[in-house]
């Protein structure tokens, strides 16, 4: 009886005490991958991974903040709202290529915009609960580095709207 009554709580605080870490702790998510899910530092559950102090050291400061405090950058401030060439939009944390200019819109809200990434294992997605609203978060899925939102309310044939911080990408034109 004791066990009926104590586990729906001990199940509650550890998921406050989640919520709590995601609003306090850079880097703390909840990391859906490959089918599994489960609370940690996004360096814990990825394939490449870095120390807290290489990232600091390799990535410039706005980098940093964005890629891996889950920062985001100001509207209309990225070069790459205007990138209209071919090409592949990689990660800036580890390079894994996660966008193709083929899917790049204009959404008009002064981030770069994509209605796909370039495939299934470019990003994961985890639940963003901070600022009061629900938001699905995008991560590079092979470095954890966060890259932004993505929204249902994108263009055919996806309907999807990935809303990317342009300081986490890195463009490469084709036959560069
Ligand atoms: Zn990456």
């Amino acid at each position: 009886m004791c066990a009926d009554f104590e586990a729906p709580f001990f199940r509650a605080s550890v998921f406050s005490r989640s919520l709590r870490d995601l609003r306090s702790l850079p880097g703390r998510v909840r990391v859906e991958q490959r089918g599994r899910v489960h609370w940690g530092m996004t360096d814990e559950a990825f394939d490449f991974k870095k120390t807290d102090e290489e990232w600091r050291r390799e990535l410039t400061s706005e980098e940093y903040h964005v890629l891996r405090e889950h920062g985001t950058e100001r509207a209309g401030t990225s070069p790459l709202n205007f990138e209209k060439r071919d090409g592949t939009f990689r990660c800036a944390g580890c390079g894994q290529p996660l966008f193709s200019s083929d899917t790049k819109f204009e959404s008009g809200t002064g981030w770069p915009s994509f209605w796909k990434p370039l495939n299934e294992q470019a990003v994961s997605t985890t639940t963003d609960r901070s600022f009061f609203m629900t938001r699905t978060e995008v991560h590079c899925a092979r470095c954890g580095g966060h890259l932004g939102h993505v929204f249902p309310d994108g263009p055919p044939p996806s309907g999807l709207r990935y809303c990317m911080n342009g300081i986490a990408l890195q463009f490469e034109p084709d036959g560069s």
